[in-house]
């Protein structure tokens, strides 16, 4: 498999190249072809494995058409929330996250990120939310800070079609497994409303870990490297 079965957008594909990135990781290999099918993926995945490409390349491509559809039609998609939300446990990952996010959607029109993350005002990042972005990255903290403290966030948030939980041995390990599944809770689509793709992402998967995957993931792709 190279990155042009992929199909990609050509603007993502030299993005690609720029960044040095030319032949897919193994992890990439299995992520990629499933995410961009729609899948929910359970993958265990350590840093450096090109596991942040695997879940961004899905995640753009969807955005960037979705963002394409309500544009060409005039349609108003009903909040202007993002579309992709992924949480991840420190402010540090979500920030490079966030920087290989931009180095990937560079020439793409009308795509934009929010970071959201301790240390920063939380005005200055809901207003951030408001400018039509396309691709939010938060740690679980502030996310629910930022759910619990602003009525119109649950607007925003209702528009999330692609879920990525990053590290989540770590976010356990670090204690955010009750928050998490505050998380879980907010973001749970209404019964019969058409669904949600959630990709998790974790260095091992324990017990524990595969429950709240079976619980949360419907009909998940497994990928194990
Ligand atoms: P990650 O495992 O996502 O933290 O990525 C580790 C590093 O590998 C990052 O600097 C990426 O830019 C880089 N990288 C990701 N995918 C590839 C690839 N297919 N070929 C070469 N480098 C890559």
């Amino acid at each position: 498999l190279s990155f042009a079965h992929c199909r990609l957008p050509e603007k993502i594909y030299d993005n690609l190249q720029q960044i040095e990135i030319h032949k897919p990781t193994p992890i990439q290999m299995g992520v990629i072809p499933a995410g961009l099918a729609g899948r929910d993926i359970l993958a265990s995945a350590a840093t450096g494995s090109g596991k942040t490409a695997s879940f961004l390349i899905p995640i753009i491509v969807h955005s960037f058409a979705l963002s394409q559809y309500y544009q060409s039609g005039g349609i108003n998609d009903s909040n202007g929330g993002p579309y992709a939300l992924i949480i991840a446990p420190s402010r540090e990952l979500c920030a490079q996250i966030e920087q290989h996010t931009k180095s990937l959607i560079q020439g793409l029109p009308n795509m934009k990120t929010a970071l959201l993350i301790g240390g920063y005002p939380i005005p200055n990042q809901i207003h951030r939310l408001q400018q039509r972005i396309q691709i939010a990255i938060a740690t679980p903290g502030r996310f629910l800070d930022i759910y619990n403290q602003c009525k119109a966030a649950h607007n925003f948030f209702a528009n999330i079609h692609i879920l990525v939980l990053d590290e989540v041995d770590m976010m356990f390990k670090m204690g955010f497994e009750t928050q998490l599944m505050e998380i879980l809770e907010n973001l749970q689509i209404p019964l019969g409303s058409s669904h949600r793709q959630t990709l998790m992402f974790s260095a091992t998967i324990p017990k524990n870990i595969e429950s709240v995957a079976s619980s949360v993931l419907r009909d998940p792709i497994k990928i194990l490297i």
